[in-house]
């Protein structure tokens, strides 16, 4: 946590000294990657700002309703600068925009909103007792050749989709992506910018590259494992489970 007197991001506290490393090692990768996509490390003049993505006149008008979206909240004071739109086929089929100041609810992300606006849309019925056939999201498909999926078939979910975020999204937005199997994502700003306006997305993506004892939070892993595996044994031993 910042020390109450912490307001200066050139502070060496904890947290602002483990930022600056963090923003420093993002800048020597984009910095890496641009060299390496120029095929020189000469011509990677430093710079702090990533390697701009193609202007495309059919998707910047995603971009503009996911910014629209950030924007409002903010007007509103609904949450944070942050808004989010799904696209299929050319259509913006979900909306969604940070709403955590308006809840209460410290997981109500763009992302995720949107994520749920659009399955709710792609689900012609609720889905609890049906057969998950066809016609819904979780209607199963094929695991593409050569994909180190360990089941042969899982369902569709938003797969055939993109998403626009106006901002990098936090792992946790990232991971509901994921799950949501969406085939490709764009954001606008990065995560450093995100960082300058007070948002620390960028640590906890730190935080979930080092071992579990050495998490920010405390986590205790292995913790009577006995009683937890049988859930998982309940799934294996389900006949008719529906992989996701
Ligand atoms: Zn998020």
């Amino acid at each position: 946590m910042t020390s109450p007197d912490c307001s200066s991001t050139q502070c060496n506290c904890q947290q602002h000294v483990d930022r600056r490393k963090f923003l420093g090692r993002t800048l020597a990768g984009t910095l890496a990657t641009a060299a390496a996509m120029s095929g020189s490390m000469a011509s990677a003049a430093p710079s702090e700002a990533p390697v701009k993505a193609k202007t495309d006149p059919n998707k910047r008008k995603f971009m503009e309703e996911a910014t629209r979206l950030a924007i409002e909240s903010v007007e509103k004071g609904w949450g944070g600068p942050f808004g989010a739109v799904i696209v299929k086929d050319g259509e913006i089929i979900g909306r969604g925009q940070n709403r955590v100041l308006l809840t209460g609810i410290p997981v109500f992300h763009a992302e995720v909103t949107a994520i749920m606006d659009a399955s709710a849309r792609l689900n012609p019925k609720a889905l609890l007792g049906s057969e998950y056939g066809a016609g819904t999201i979780l209607e199963m498909i094929p695991r593409e050749s050569g994909s180190p999926d360990p089941v042969p078939e899982r369902a569709r979910m938003l797969k055939g989709c993109e998403i626009y975020i106006n901002g990098a999204p936090c792992p946790m937005c990232m991971s509901a992506i994921y799950w949501s199997r969406i085939d490709h994502v764009y954001f606008a700003a990065s995560l450093k910018d995100t960082s300058q306006i007070g948002f620390d997305d960028a640590f906890q993506y730190e935080d979930f590259a080092k071992p579990w004892a050495d998490r920010r939070i405390a986590v205790t892993e292995n913790f009577e494992r006995d009683v937890g595996l049988k859930a998982y044994e309940a799934w294996m031993a389900k006949k008719d489970r529906h992989p996701y």
